[in-house]
């Protein structure tokens, strides 16, 4: 695979009989994992002529994992300046999709991030944004208000106004992403669970409860069960249990993506809370999603529970109750997992002792908005061991600091 791909058509898949007469498929790439990341991986391989086959332990589209729901932010604001950066091609990624798709998928609607005076989360994200050359203007209170009247704000607070925020339809990213790899001749085998992957053979091997197959290059993009499967490299992954609340207006037309913009908000508590604008069901005047960023309750990606907590979400409606009163109580709520590592930046990178063996885990939940490019990264690092893109900080081996310091807010 050194040097990229020449064509579909000239590195075939190839089949190979073992002395045991079981066929064992060679395929030029595998990707393990069929959400967000591995969807894209199987697309930007497919586009360039890659042989590539998706193992998915569920059905397509399942809610078991981190990838579901109908909505995720995008935006431009991090704390962190290379992810401003990355945001710039990630963007230009996603509009790329829509143009070969002909579906529309992201949506721009403004953000609002709302903090008290002077907080630290406030002034890196603008320094970043700077840094970077995206614009954004501080708002006060009564400029809020102005422009969004749904808005009820108390005590000296500040806000940073980027307009380039907005959404992203998840689960709609996810099956576009799948079906253009299929029409590139992606192969996706779903309820299909990777038990193992030997790399320590010339082609690694990667088995499931029936088969085996090979791959010149195989891709782990096994979100909250990456830790089980390479289990040998002690990845530093948390998996916890996250809710989402969504809210019906009575009046829906307030909250439309062009009247209402995403928002964040550092409460004085020290909380982070997400809003998306009403969006899809709810008989067409959408619903509001709204939740908390945070370590939710650790949980072994296996477990079938997923009830919500109702105190989580008594607390969600009382902070809604202050801040956006005239979106009522939550009318229904959705869990999901977040994958975390200590510093919440992402592994991309090769496993230590196999250069064909690919990681992209540990999306710390905010890693939705970069997948169209992380697919683009993973493709580019199986086909010429490098990616022009700065993947340094998504290091395996890099020192995982525990805090910055500085009060974070992803999604
Ligand atoms: C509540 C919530 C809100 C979020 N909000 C945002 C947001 O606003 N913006 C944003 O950018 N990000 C957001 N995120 C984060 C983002 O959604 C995740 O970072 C991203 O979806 C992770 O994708 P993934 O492909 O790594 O994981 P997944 O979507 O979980 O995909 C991994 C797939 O691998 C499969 N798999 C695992 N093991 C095996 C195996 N052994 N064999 C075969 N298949 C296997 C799984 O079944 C799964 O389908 C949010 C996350 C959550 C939970």
């Amino acid at each position: 695979m050194e040097g990229g791909y020449t064509g579909r058509h000239v590195n075939a898949q190839s089949h190979l009989t073992d002395p045991q007469g079981i066929i064992k498929n060679i395929y030029d790439a595998i990707v393990i994992g069929a959400g967000s990341m591995g969807s894209a991986t199987a697309y930007h391989l497919a586009k360039f002529g890659a042989d590539v086959l998706v193992l998915e332990q569920f059905q397509r589209g399942h809610t078991s994992g981190s990838s579901h729901g109908e909505t995720r932010i995008i935006r431009f604001f991090y704390d962190k300046s290379f992810y401003t950066e990355l945001m710039k091609t990630a963007y230009a990624e996603w509009r790329d999709l829509e143009s070969a798709s002909g579906k529309s998928l992201l949506f721009i609607t403004g953000s609002v991030g709302i903090g008290a005076k002077g907080n630290p989360y406030g002034r890196a994200t603008r320094q970043s944004l700077d840094a970077a050359g995206v614009e954004s203007e501080w708002w006060d209170a009564a400029q809020l208000g102005k422009r969004f009247s749904q808005f009820r704000l108390t005590g000296d607070m500040e806000i940073l106004w980027q307009k380039d925020t907005g959404f992203l339809r998840a689960a709609e990213c996810v099956s576009t992403h799948l079906q253009l790899a299929e029409q590139y001749g992606a192969e996706i085998q779903e309820n299909t669970k990777v038990t193992n992957v030997d790399w320590q053979t010339d082609v690694p091997t990667v088995r499931t409860e029936n088969s085996q197959f090979r791959g010149r290059k195989v891709i782990v993009t096994a979100g909250a069960w990456a830790g089980t499967l390479l289990a040998e490299l002690d990845l530093p992954l948390t998996v916890t249990k996250q809710q989402v609340c969504y809210y019906q207006p009575t009046d829906s037309k307030l909250f439309q993506p062009n009247r209402f913009p995403v928002f964040t908000e550092v409460t004085p508590d020290g909380e982070f809370i997400y809003a998306i604008p009403a969006f899809g069901a709810y008989d067409k005047g959408g619903r509001v999603k709204i939740a908390r960023h945070g370590r939710g309750q650790v949980i072994s990606a296996d477990t079938p529970e997923r009830t919500p907590d109702a105190v989580y979400i008594a607390h969600i409606d009382a902070y809604v109750q202050e801040r956006l009163p005239e979106l009522g109580k939550s009318t229904h709520t959705e869990v999901c997992l977040y994958t975390e590592t200590p510093d919440e930046d992402f592994i991309i990178d090769a496993h230590p002792h196999c250069p064909d063996l690919l990681i992209a885990a540990g999306f710390s939940g905010h890693g939705f908005k970069f997948s169209a490019l992380v697919g683009r990264m993973m493709s580019e690092l199986a086909r010429s061991g490098k990616t022009g893109f700065d993947i340094h900080p998504f290091r395996i081996d890099r020192e995982h600091k525990i805090s910055s310091g500085i009060p974070r807010l992803q999604s």
